[in-house]
């Protein structure tokens, strides 16, 4: 008998695990519910997007419903909400926005990959039409159509974390003048001090005011009031974060785990035998410590969904843990990072050192070579490296996989020191910045 599987929101993970299933089990029905009208886009890419006066959404879609249905055979149904869950009957709820009319469907197996919406702090005047979050296609759509209509000159951005910053470069690259407004004492506080100060020298280089351990108190058309001050704003957005959309899973009764996120096993199925969880819904282990984490990455939600779907097509497979690899552009920067930061290590019960170097991009003599800052983590007691984190204007974004490739596999500072990597002197000098940093760190973990 065929089987059928229902998965619950048509993105990152959702539309992983829908494929992943379809590939292995290519008999079975598979229904994905996407309350949205789009799937399977690029969020990542918004920021680009809105800053290209050209930019077109529909480049964002890796996926259209169309493909999906005919080239995949995946039963895509956008504008549909699911209202609920039966995991008794093994039934969801749902309702097609179009026609208002409300349904149910059986499952066989269901995969929960509804994601995470932007946390919107209770300040009053958020619900204004200039006042933005950037999450969905239709949010930036949106933020663009605002640009592209009202003209805006001056922007207050809520939050200096990934969306804060990327979007600060994409408004001043449009001619708008940016203030961000952090409320903690500085940004990105996963990162060292000294790659913070030179995030901090780059944003201001750039002319993005900034204020931190301030708070917005209230929008009034085009004025901010905040902790720091009153500014102009014809146009606000909010950056401050995002929470896990977990109340279909939390209401049938599947436990939850790491920041109120789903909790999942290592196969991404919860506490519900048959029922997985994968993407910015769902909690992760940290392959490191071995604790649940959070981390509502698209990298991350990609992996989850695979897996899965893989088990739910009941092929083992299981996620093998994430070590928080990002990286982010700002204006002619490239930041990354990956692993634990020192403070983490520290509260995890790692006896932790640290090293900050800086060293050149690319050989003595090479035109185009610029400073690259790395700080670096190993633990003492194991000689482990921990974490790494990076900055500079060229050859940072690639370089940090190379050191989580290291960590991923448990590697020492003294082990990762030599590294057989390559070596041509537009694109590194012989010793490698990472190998540089790895071999003080060496030095240090003695
Ligand atoms: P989502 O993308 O949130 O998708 C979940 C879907 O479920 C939604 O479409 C929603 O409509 C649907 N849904 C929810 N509830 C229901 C329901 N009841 N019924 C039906 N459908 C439902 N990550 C990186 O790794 N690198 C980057 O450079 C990066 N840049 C980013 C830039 C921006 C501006 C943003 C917003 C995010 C960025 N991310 C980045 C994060 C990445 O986009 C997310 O981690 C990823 O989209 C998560 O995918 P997901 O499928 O888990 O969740
Ligand atoms: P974030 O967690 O990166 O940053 C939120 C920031 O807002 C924090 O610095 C926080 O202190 C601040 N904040 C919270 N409430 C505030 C308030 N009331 N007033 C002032 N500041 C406040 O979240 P985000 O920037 O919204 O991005 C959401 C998620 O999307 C990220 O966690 C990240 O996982 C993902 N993302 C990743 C990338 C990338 O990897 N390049 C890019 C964009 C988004």
């Amino acid at each position: 008998m065929k089987n059928r599987y229902v998965v619950i929101g048509g993105i990152a993970a959702g539309m992983s695990a829908a494929s992943r299933i379809k590939k292995i089990d290519k008999s079975a029905e598979v229904v994905v519910f996407e309350k949205g009208e789009f799937i399977s886009y690029g969020a990542c890419s918004m920021p680009y997007y809105i800053a290209n006066p050209q930019g077109d959404y529909k480049d964002l879609i890796v996926l259209s419903v169309e493909d999906a249905i005919n080239k995949r055979g995946i039963d895509v149904r956008t504008n549909h909400l699911v209202l609920g869950i039966s995991v008794n009957e093994k039934r969801v709820f749902y309702k097609e926005l179009t026609s208002g009319k409300g349904k149910s469907i059986d499952y066989d197996r269901l995969v929960i990959a509804t994601g995470a919406s932007p946390i919107k702090p209770p300040i009053a005047g958020v619900d204004n039409d200039n006042v933005f979050s950037l999450r969905t296609l239709n949010d930036g759509i949106a933020i663009k159509k605002f640009i592209e209509e009202k003209k805006p000159k001056k922007a207050v951005i809520v939050g200096a974390g990934y969306i804060g910053l990327e979007m600060a470069e994409s408004l001043t690259s449009l001619g708008i003048q940016v203030v961000i407004i952090e409320m903690l004492e500085k940004p990105m506080p996963l990162y060292n001090e000294s790659i913070v100060e030179t995030i901090l020298k780059t944003l201001e280089e750039n002319g993005v005011k900034t204020y931190f351990s301030s708070k917005v108190e209230r929008i009034e058309g085009n004025k901010v009031y905040s902790t720091a001050g009153e500014f102009d704003a014809d146009m606000v957005l909010l950056a401050t974060g995002v929470k896990p959309n977990v109340s279909l899973a939390k209401d049938a009764g599947i436990e939850l785990g790491a920041r109120g996120a789903i909790a999942v096993d290592s196969k991404m199925e919860t506490s519900v035998s048959g029922i997985y969880a994968a993407g910015d819904c769902a909690e992760s282990i940290n392959r490191i410590t071995n604790r649940k984490i959070y981390v509502p990455l698209g990298t991350v939600a990609n992996k989850h969904g695979r897996i899965a779907g893989l088990n739910a097509a009941r092929e083992l497979a299981r996620f093998p843990g994430a070590i928080m690899s990002a990286e982010f552009k700002l204006f002619d920067k490239e930041v990354a990072r990956c692993g634990l930061t020192l403070k983490e290590a520290i509260d995890d019960g790692f006896d932790p050192v640290e090293i900050v170097i800086t060293a050149s991009s690319a050989a003595h003599g090479v035109k185009e070579r610029y400073p690259i800052q790395v700080a670096m983590i190993g633990d003492r007691k194991s000689g482990k490296l921990l974490g790494c984190q990076m900055i500079g204007k060229k050859g940072v974004a690639h370089r940090i996989n190379i050191v989580a490739t290291a960590i991923f596999n448990g590697n020492t500072a003294k082990e990762f020191s030599m590294f057989d990597l390559a070596y041509a002197p537009p694109f590194s000098p012989v010793w490698d910045p990472v190998l540089i940093a790895a071999n003080v760190l060496k030095g240090k973990l003695k």
